[in-house]
């Protein structure tokens, strides 16, 4: 990571936010997220094979570290998802990344039913490769919240009815609550001799925080809630990674009228959504809310691009770089018309910003680096 937004996310601007001193456990999980780790580790002792579900643009921040190594000593498939909102020149360095830890690896869109077709063919390739006693075989899906594991295993479903229209009961013992006692789960049978299940719940970890930039990176991705760190927090730290990887400075001649022919209603309500960005009377996001959104982001870069290309200080210094990220949060108020003396003005910029980012508006990106191979650890 470029040293500036280092040194600016170990500053008090990004970095007391309710993470523990030294980052490690963080305060603020339910209760019930312990209770359901342990569920999830008898579930996972009854699986043949595990589909981890990670974000495509953190692949290694939205891993879990506690379960690490009950997951590596597993059938693993690493999925990285929302591969429409990473960068695709980066990817095949993350695949080959993979490669290098022999652990198998999928970028996949869970949205899209050829891609999780893909999925489930390595999946059901991997379980083949085991000489199986058993008849039928066991598929779990996991990953921190946010990742997009409901959104699969919906796909996963649709894709077990239109194979299998008569869907049958799964027969397995499986765990319960008490040593010897078994109990129902249920899933989607996606093939047959052996029978593959996929389980049709998901087991939500726990995201690992060692540092704030990586509480930071979560965040940004949706996978802790954005009231746990604060909005203006998450889009400072945003602003900061966009400029020192210089990434306004390519948005000169951009021409934002390229959202043309995408479905503009869907059945499906995501959670950031770009009707969000509407002014109310606008609601719903027809052709006209379309254009007005592309004019939207051509300002919301305008008003990125104008102050790092005026910018005479050093990125490398954090209150240089500081004083940049003001003169942006300043633009994006105008170009995002929030009136100046709304009293939680800097919190709307900041939401309505982010939603640009969670959406893809402003490009796809990946946040984390990859690692060096030669220390390669998956
Ligand atoms: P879960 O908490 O892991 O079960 O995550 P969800 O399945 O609820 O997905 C979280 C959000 O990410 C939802 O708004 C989904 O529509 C969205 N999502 C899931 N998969 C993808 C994907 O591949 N691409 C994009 N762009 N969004 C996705």
């Amino acid at each position: 990571m470029v040293g500036g937004v280092k040194k600016i996310v170990k500053k008090g601007l990004l970095g007391e936010m309710g993470f523990n001193k030294g980052g490690g456990t963080i305060n603020w999980f339910p209760g019930h997220m312990a209770a359901a780790t342990r569920a999830i580790r008898d579930r996972l002792k009854v699986s043949d094979l595990v589909i981890e579900v990670r974000d495509a643009r953190i692949p290694l921040s939205s891993a879990n570290e506690d379960l690490q190594p009950m997951l590596s000593g597993k059938r693993r498939v690493i999925a990285l998802n929302k591969k429409d909102l990473a960068n695709p020149n980066i990817m095949p360095k993350w695949m080959r990344y993979f490669d290098s830890c022999k652990q198998d690896c999928l970028s996949i869109n869970a949205h899209s039913k050829g891609s999780v077709k893909k999925l489930l063919d390595l999946v059901e390739f991997k379980l083949k490769e085991l000489i199986s006693r058993e008849p039928t075989l066991l598929v779990m899906v996991v990953g921190v919240p946010n990742v997009g594991k409901s959104a699969l295993i919906n796909s996963i479903h649709q894709i077990a009815s239109d194979r299998f229209p008569v869907q049958q009961k799964m027969k397995r013992a499986t765990v319960g609550p008490l040593p010897g006692v078994t109990q129902d789960i249920a899933g989607f049978k996606i093939a047959h001799k052996p029978s593959i299940y996929v389980l049709d719940t998901p087991g939500v970890l726990v995201p690992s925080i060692p540092d704030v930039e990586t509480g930071l990176k979560l965040a940004l991705a949706g996978s802790i809630k954005d009231s746990v760190v604060g909005e203006e927090r998450i889009a400072q730290y945003l602003l900061a990674v966009l400029n020192t990887r210089g990434t306004p400075l390519h948005w000169k001649h951009l021409d934002n009228r390229r959202m043309e022919g995408l479905p503009i209603e869907s059945d499906e309500k995501p959670e950031y959504n770009l009707k969000d960005l509407l002014p109310k009377r606008k609601k719903p996001l027809d052709r006209s809310g379309v254009r007005y959104i592309e004019d939207l982001v051509t300002e919301v870069q305008r008003a990125l691009f104008v102050p790092l290309s005026d910018f005479n200080g050093s990125l490398e210094n954090e209150t240089d770089l500081e004083i940049l990220i003001e003169q942006q949060f300043e633009a994006l108020q105008k170009a995002l018309k929030i009136p100046h003396k709304a009293s939680e003005a800097r919190t709307m910029v900041s939401k309505k910003f982010l939603t640009l980012f969670r959406t893809g508006k402003l490009g796809p990106f990946i946040l984390d680096d990859v690692p060096d191979v030669s220390n390669a650890v998956s």
